[in-house]
C-alpha cells in the first residue's frame, strides 16, 4: 500500500506503569478491526535490552514468541489475542535495537561523517522502524512502552512528534492513557495527576486528541468536563476505562463511550458499523459456566502472573469454550515437598510451564510424579515436558540419576541436552550466556504428529505448527530407550532433524509433555486444541474422582 495513506494512532502512558496500555491498546485495535479496517500494533520498548529474551521474567514478565522468532514484550500477545494480524519481529523494538542499526551504520560510514545525534539520527532511525512495523495496514497502532516523563522513552516521544508534523493531523492520533485515583479520605477521584502528565507530554509537543483515563470509579460528567478543561481535549474525547474482570470487556467498555467512532472521525476514515458480536459471545459464555476445574500451576514465579501471561490466558480460552470456569492455582515449586504433596489432591489437573534453570526442579519433578501415579492430567511444556522425560527416565526407566544438563552438566544418564550447533536451523540464535555451542531455537517450526496417539486425537491431522523457545532437547540417542521403557514419542518436528517435539504415556488418561509454547497460538475466539482438550480431561477426572468417593461412602 501507497506509504502516504497510512494512518497512525499513538498511545502513551501518564502517571504510573502497568495501567494496561497493552490491552488498551488491542481492544482500539480490535475495535477498528470490526469496522473493517486493515489494523496492526507496533510496541516500542524504551530499554536498552536488545530484546526481552534474557530479561528475568521477575522483572519483565512473560517473553512472547512471534511465529517467525522474535522475543517480544507480552503485550504482543495481546495484540494477538485480540487482532487478526500476526506480530512478528517488526512489531516490537527496543532502544537497545535502535541505537545497535545507528552505531553499526556509522561503523559502515552511513552517515558521511557527519555527527551522529539523537535528533535527527535515532528519531530518523525510529520512524522507519515504526514504517517498517506498519506493513500494509491502513492504521497502525503505536504503544510507546514506559511512561511520559521518564527520560529514556524521549526519543520515542520526539519520533512520534516528528510523525504528527510529517504527516499532519488526519493522519495521526494521539491517545493518551493516564490513571485517575480515587481518594478514599476524599471520597473524590483526583485528576491533578493526569493534568501534570498531559503537561508533561505537551512540553514536548505533543497534545493528546484522546484521553483514556483508568479508573476504578465510572467518571462522572462534572469530572469529565474539567479533565477537558485542564488537559485541552474535547469532552467527549475523555473516555474512562473503569476496573473489569475480564480483559476481553474492554473493547465493549471503549466502544459504548465511542472511542472508535471518535478515532475514525479524527483520522477521516469512513467505515462501517464497528461488530462486537465476537466479544458479545464470548462475555456470555464467560458469565454462564456451567462448570468449573481447579488446575494447579507448578511454577517458580506463581505470585506473578504475567510471568505465565500467555498460559493463563490460553487455560481461559480454552475454559470459555467448554463452560468451564478455570481456577488457576499457583504452586510455589520451590516449596513443594513430600509433606505438603497433599495440596495437590484437591486439583483436577496439574500443568508444569515453562522455564530455566535448577531452581525449584525437585519440586516440579515431584507434582509430575505425583500426575502419572495417581492418573491426574498433566500437561508439561517445554521445560516441563524436558522434566517429564526426566522423571520418566529416573522412575520408570530406572536410571538413576538421570537428568537434563541444564540442571546437572556430569549427569550419568542426560536424557535432555543442548541442542548443538549443527541441528539448529535458521530461526535458531546463539546464545551468548553460557555455552557458545548452545543455540536457542526460536519461532514456528511445523511438527509431525504420530497416527493413533492422543496428541493426533486433539489436533485431528497428522501435521501442525507452533511456536519453539529452548536450548535443549531430548537427547536424540536416549530416544529408542525411552521408547522401549514405555515412553510414547507422539511428534517430530517434520524437518530432517526430527527434534522429539510431543511425549505422551501410553497408559495413563492424559498425561502429555510438548516442546513447543501452545499457548502462544491460543487466541479467546479459537482456543488452542491442546489445552481445550487438558481442560476437558480435567472435568472427566473431576467427574470421576467425585463418582469414587460417592462409591467410597456408600
Ligand atoms: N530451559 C529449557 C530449554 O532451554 C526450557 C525452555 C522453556 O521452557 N522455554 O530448553
Amino acid at each position: 500500500m501507497d506509504s502516504s495513506s497510512r494512518k497512525f494512532v499513538f498511545i502513551t502512558g501518564g502517571v504510573v506503569s502497568s495501567i494496561g496500555k497493552g490491552v488498551a491498546a488491542a481492544s482500539l485495535a480490535a475495535l477498528l478491526e470490526s469496522r473493517g479496517i486493515r489494523v496492526t500494533l507496533v510496541k516500542l520498548d524504551p530499554y536498552i535490552n536488545i530484546d526481552p529474551g534474557m530479561m528475568s521474567p521477575l522483572q519483565h514478565g512473560e517473553v512472547f514468541v512471534t511465529e517467525d522468532g522474535a522475543e517480544t514484550d507480552l503485550d504482543l500477545g495481546h495484540y494477538e489475542r485480540f487482532i487478526t494480524a500476526r506480530m512478528g519481529k517488526r512489531n516490537n523494538f527496543t532502544t537497545g535495537q535502535i541505537y545497535n542499526s545507528v552505531l553499526a551504520k556509522e561503523r559502515r560510514g552511513d552517515y558521511l561523517g557527519m555527527t551522529v545525534q539523537v535528533i535527527p539520527h535515532i528519531t530518523d532511525e525510529i520512524k522507519s522502524w515504526i514504517y517498517a512495523g506498519a506493513g500494509d495496514a491502513e492504521v497502525t497502532l503505536v504503544e510507546v512502552g514506559g511512561t511520559v516523563g521518564d527520560i529514556e522513552s524521549q526519543p520515542f516521544l520526539e519520533a512520534i512528534r516528528q510523525i504528527r508534523l510529517d504527516r499532519g493531523r488526519m493522519d495521526t492520533c494521539f491517545v493518551h492513557l493516564s490513571y485517575v485515583p480515587y481518594l478514599e479520605a476524599a471520597g473524590e477521584i483526583k485528576t491533578k495527576p493526569t493534568q501534570h502528565s498531559v503537561k508533561e507530554a505537551r512540553q514536548i509537543g505533543i497534545q493528546p486528541d484522546v484521553l483514556i483515563c483508568r479508573m476504578s470509579h465510572p467518571l462522572q460528567e462534572v469530572e469529565r468536563r474539567k479533565l477537558a478543561l485542564f488537559c485541552n481535549v474535547e469532552s467527549e474525547a475523555v473516555i474512562s476505562c473503569t476496573d473489569v474482570d475480564s480483559i476481553y470487556k474492554v473493547p465493549g467498555l471503549l466502544n459504548r463511550q465511542g472511542l472508535d467512532e471518535l478515532v475514525c472521525k479524527k483520522l477521516g476514515l469512513t467505515t462501517m458499523h464497528s461488530d462486537l458480536s465476537k466479544w458479545e459471545t464470548l462475555i456470555y459464555k464467560k458469565e454462564n459456566f456451567t462448570h468449573e476445574v481447579n488446575i494447579a500451576m507448578v511454577g517458580k514465579y506463581v505470585s506473578l502472573t504475567d510471568a505465565y501471561k500467555s498460559v493463563n490466558e490460553a487455560l481461559i480460552h480454552a475454559g470459555i469454550h467448554i463452560r468451564a470456569k478455570v481456577n488457576v492455582y499457583p504452586i510455589d515449586s520451590e516449596q513443594l515437598n513430600e509433606d505438603n504433596l497433599h495440596v495437590l489432591d484437591g486439583m483436577d489437573a496439574i500443568l508444569v510451564p515453562g522455564g530455566f534453570g535448577p531452581r525449584g526442579v525437585e519440586g516440579k519433578l515431584r507434582a509430575i510424579e505425583y500426575a502419572r501415579t495417581r492418573r491426574k492430567p498433566f500437561f508439561g511444556i517445554c521445560f516441563g515436558m524436558q522434566l517429564a522425560v526426566t522423571e520418566f527416565a529416573r522412575n520408570v526407566a530406572g536410571w538413576k540419576g538421570a537428568s537434563s544438563t541444564e540442571l546437572c552438566a556430569d549427569t550419568c544418564f542426560p536424557v535432555v541436552s543442548l541442542i548443538s550447533r549443527a541441528r539448529a536451523d535458521s530461526n535458531s540464535v546463539l546464545t551468548p550466556d553460557v555455552d557458545t555451542n548452545g543455540v536457542m531455537r526460536l519461532g514456528a517450526h511445523k511438527f509431525t504428529i504420530e497416527a493413533s496417539s492422543l496428541l493426533s486425537e486433539i489436533y485431528g491431522r497428522s501435521e501442525a505448527l507452533e511456536r519453539h523457545r529452548h536450548r535443549y532437547e531430548v537427547t536424540p540417542s536416549y530416544l529408542p530407550d525411552l521408547v522401549k521403557a514405555g515412553l510414547r514419542i507422539s511428534a517430530h518436528s517434520a524437518d530432517d532433524k526430527r527434534f522429539c517435539e510431543a511425549v505422551e504415556l501410553i497408559d495413563h488418561p492424559w498425561f502429555i509433555g510438548v516442546q513447543f509454547h501452545p499457548e502462544f497460538s491460543s487466541t479467546p475466539s479459537t482456543p488452542n486444541p491442546l489445552f481445550r482438550s487438558f481442560i476437558e480431561a480435567a472435568l472427566v477426572h473431576q467427574r470421576f474422582t467425585k463418582v469414587e468417593q460417592c462409591a467410597v461412602v456408600a
